[in-house]
């Protein structure tokens, strides 16, 4: 109500109360005030700092800033300083209660709770129809105004939460019954309030709610779906076994789908939605798991210091000596497939605990003991495929090879219970059918290297699939058919936010694809509930055409010939190849406004506008890039397209090694003379990495006909859907991103019958540390609270808040301060260019970790 009415009085009233006026107020400036400074460095990331007044001498301040550095500020410096609301002093729990509602207003305000081990904050939207002052347009926008604010227009709330890295003493029985059935803002801000309103929503409105836990990796997501869960077993209340069973789902899946990565020891490579059902009086009474795009190429490839999936791992430390005999198996150092990060162990993980927990939940989740051997021995298989060593040979001129004898082969074999020559031609030959005469052709290493990594993730990929279905089996039970009776359910989803790296492929498509469909839900729901509030209400209101990301998904994935289609069609079509997609997406889109087609006829990137910023694609098969740094040895993992141009253009101090022959060794010993080297990894394998290719994610059908063989009916039931479509696997097996549009369809279908809460989790900084060890957590933090502003300020619409920023508010000098960066790209790369000399920092969301699948 006070914006309201503020924006309805004239502006220099407006100047007044909002305390803007530098000039007149810089005079008054006392010691112990608090100050906004504009230190002005350059850097991308910068925003005003908070500071304190200690001294005003003729004409100088002295202040101490937020970070405890002591600065002097002349009288013509004045206008780097202005004064601070009093709301920011001591922080606010609902950021819409802060009178410098900016980006440093917010980003302060999450930095100080979060000093004080106040992890949570609330940024409670809402939408106000105002008749602006007659210089401007009737408008319609989305801004924040207090949560209090006559309570009609009140939309919702985001819970901000901002990882601590330490177990705080917050989630203990006692907060679960303090929290339990209280109205958000009642207590101060917490996950298990979002939980409570999950479920109590659940109960009085009889309605489904869903909760959308959103935030880059390593920011808390896993974690805070698995609090909800625990809130929600909690207050159900019947310690029963079906509860148990939902909760012990959790151990299984992170096992198989979650991995050390850089930035996160424990970072789930898939994304899922947990629907758990409730019956009539509200207990658990099952739950239903989905999952998302496992990240299948981390069976056979990390980047440097991250591991595989932790399953491997604990297995090794966890077997007893016969089991591992009986698997030929010995310790994870052993195995290529494990090595290739050049890391084995985590700190802080104790595999050979988790093993146990992991065979205990697989126990409560019905799991046979012949199930776990036949994991157990398809997972041995993998390893032993992967030591497998090859020797190039020439028949008939023609590149080929040959698998070197050696246990490893005959083990897999056994344990696949294939022939091993069976098993060796698979992977070293090819056959053709051409002109209905069959014809074997060799295999060069790269490619049968290519064939074997194929096989081996999709093996690992069906395995994963098959193990969410059997714990389904266990925690979904069908709806009752009794009449009048409708289960309700809160679903809960985990996955990955997004992604805009240095290059950007067929991963990053489907995820931002994904995230393009949260946005549009996330609009939706915000002005459909507004409008149908302002109906109830009997307010006169306009429609208002508001601007969303629809275009965007329309050209994506909706609209005929739109480019998830064109990609699909490409890689069904005998003869696609990158270059012809590429040309058929150009053709068909270069006039669309969310098209940026290539510039020439060499670049092999199209970009698209998505509501968070503009993503380039490539599209040409990529070799595996690694960069490392002296001091952190950050990696970056990624394609070489476009990396060298980026590394050349911008950093002028790293070597680029684009040779296929350079190894670790050689890239680590330039990096202490370099700063840092780039590494092209020694196999590329351009074909499967390809943008068709990833896209059509099959087998070739010698490898299902070498499963056909097998006498191990795990692996042909793990396999039954490809083994029944023969040779035509290829041709008839649903594309990647046709099965990812579909599962994404049924989700939104799901979501938008649900009342939803949002989850935005923020990363505090980049080393995995808790507040105490962490110096430069303000800067750092600034980097990811820009989203905070994103979700806040622009809500559902970019463009209408950029609108609103540039012709309405923007124009008003007194309100200059409101900073309309969030609403910029997310995926920011380096600070900023770097001069001679200069370390480079790999901030914020160019710090890629292998999502190369
Ligand atoms: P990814 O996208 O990589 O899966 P994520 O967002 O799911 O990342 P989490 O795995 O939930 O991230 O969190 C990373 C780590 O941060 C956790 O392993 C844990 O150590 C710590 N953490 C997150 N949230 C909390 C919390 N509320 N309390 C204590 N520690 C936390
Ligand atoms: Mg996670």
């Amino acid at each position: 109500r006070d914006y309201v009415e503020l924006y309805e009085q004239d502006q220099a009233k407006w100047a007044l109360i909002r305390n803007v006026n530098t000039a007149t107020k810089q005079s008054t400036l006392l010691p112990g005030d608090y100050v906004w400074l504009d230190l002005k460095t350059g850097r991308e990331f910068e925003v005003p700092i908070g500071a304190v007044v200690k001294l005003c001498d003729s004409g100088q301040i002295q202040v101490l800033d937020d970070e405890g550095n002591e600065h002097w500020i002349s009288p013509q410096n004045a206008t780097n300083i202005k004064p601070m609301h009093p709301t920011s002093i001591h922080g606010v729990e609902d950021m819409i209660r802060l009178g410098d509602l900016n980006e440093a207003g917010i980003l302060r305000n999450l930095l100080i709770r979060y000093r004080e081990k106040l992890i949570y904050s609330l940024a409670s939207y809402f939408s106000v129809y105002v008749t602006l002052p007659s210089s401007f347009l009737t408008s319609y926008f989305l801004f924040p105004v207090k949560t209090n604010c006559g309570g009609r227009t009140y939309t919702g709330s985001i819970l901000v939460a901002v990882n601590p890295y330490q177990l705080l003493p917050i989630y203990t029985a006692d907060q679960i019954r303090l929290y339990t059935n209280k109205k958000i803002g009642e207590l101060p801000p917490h996950i298990f309030a979002i939980a409570d309103n999950c479920y109590f929503n659940m109960q009085r409105n009889n309605r489904d709610q869903c909760c959308i836990i959103s935030g880059e990796s390593g920011a808390g997501k896993t974690e805070s779906t698995k609090l909800i869960l625990q809130f929600l077993a909690a207050i159900s209340g019947q310690h029963s076994w079906i509860e148990q069973q939902v909760l012990e789902a959790n151990p299984i899946l992170e096992a198989f789908g979650n991995a050390k990565t850089i930035r996160n020891d424990n970072s789930s490579r898939f994304g899922k939605y947990i629907d758990i059902h409730f019956n009539k009086r509200g207990a658990i009474e099952g739950a239903k798991i989905e999952q998302y795009l496992l990240e299948k190429s981390r069976v056979c490839r990390q980047a440097f210091d991250e591991r595989n999936y932790h399953i491997f791992y604990c297995m090794l430390r966890g077997m007893t000596p016969e089991e591992k005999k009986r698997l030929g198996l010995s310790k994870a150092t052993d195995y290529t497939y494990l090595t290739t990060g050049k890391c084995t162990v985590c700190d802080g993980r104790d595999d050979l605990k988790e093993y146990s927990n992991i065979r205990s939940a697989m126990k409560v989740l019905m799991f046979t003991d012949k199930e776990n051997g036949e994991i157990s021995k398809l997972l041995a298989a993998i390893l032993h495929m992967g030591n497998l060593r090859y020797e190039a040979r020439t028949y008939d001129n023609l590149d080929a090879c040959e698998v070197v004898r050696c246990p490893h082969l005959t083990t897999a074999a056994t344990l696949l219970e294939v022939d091993s020559k069976d098993l060796m031609n698979c992977i070293t030959s090819r056959t053709l059918i051409t002109r209905g005469e069959t014809v074997s052709t060799p295999l060069s290493i790269e490619q049968a290297l290519d064939v074997r990594d194929a096989f081996v993730k999709g093996i690992y990929g069906r395995l994963f699939v098959w193990i969410v279905e059997k714990i389904n089996a266990a925690i979904y039970k069908p709806p009752s058919s009794q009449p009048k009776y409708i289960r309700r359910s809160i679903g809960l989803l985990d996955i990955f936010g997004f992604e805009n790296f240095t290059v950007n492929s067929f991963e990053q498509l489907c995820i931002n694809f994904a995230n393009e469909n949260l946005q549009q839900f996330f609009v939706r729901h915000v002005f459909k509930l507004e409008q149908e509030e302002y109906n109830l209400e009997n307010i006169n209101w306009q429609h208002i055409e508001f601007t969303d990301n629809q275009d965007a998904l329309d050209m994506i994935a909706i609209k005929p010939m739109n480019i998830i289609s064109l990609i699909d069609e490409e890689s069904k079509f005998p003869k696609g190849t990158d270059t012809t997609m590429l040309n058929k997406l150009n053709f068909q889109h270069k006039l669309h406004a969310n098209y940026i087609p290539p510039k020439n006829n060499y670049e092999t990137q199209f970009g698209i506008q998505h509501f968070a910023g503009v993503v380039f694609y490539e599209t040409r098969g990529q070799c595996h890039v690694m960069l490392t740094r002296r001091d952190q040895r950050v990696l970056l993992g990624g394609g070489l397209a476009g990396w060298k141009e980026w590394a050349d253009t911008r950093m002028n101090r790293v070597s680029v090694i684009v040779s296929p022959d350079v190894t670790d060794a050689a890239a680590q010993s330039h990096s202490p003379l370099q700063g840092a080297a780039i590494l092209v990894n020694s196999r590329s394998s351009p074909s499967s990495q390809c943008f068709l290719e990833k896209n059509r994610d099959t087998l070739y059908g010698d490898i299902i006909q070498l499963v056909h063989s097998s006498k191990n009916k795990f692996i042909k039931q793990i396999f039954q859907a490809d083994v029944a479509m023969g040779a035509e696997t290829r041709k008839r097996s649903p594309t990647l991103s046709s099965q990812f549009k579909r599962s994404l369809e049924l989700l939104m279908r799901t979501l938008s019958v649900c009342q939803p809460f949002f989850v935005r989790c923020i990363k505090p900084n980049e080393y995995k540390k808790s507040m105490s060890d962490c110096d430069d957590i303000f800067c750092v933090a600034a980097a990811r609270c820009s989203y905070v502003i994103c979700v806040i300020y622009v809500s559902g619409s970019r463009t209408t808040a950029e609108e609103l920023f540039k012709g309405g508010i923007r124009s008003d000098d007194d309100a200059a301060e409101i900073d309309v960066r969030g609403t910029g790209p997310i995926g920011w790369t380096t600070s900023k260019d770097p001069a001679p000399g200069e370390d480079v920092a790999y901030e914020g969301r160019s710090s890629v970790s292998g999502l190369v699948w």
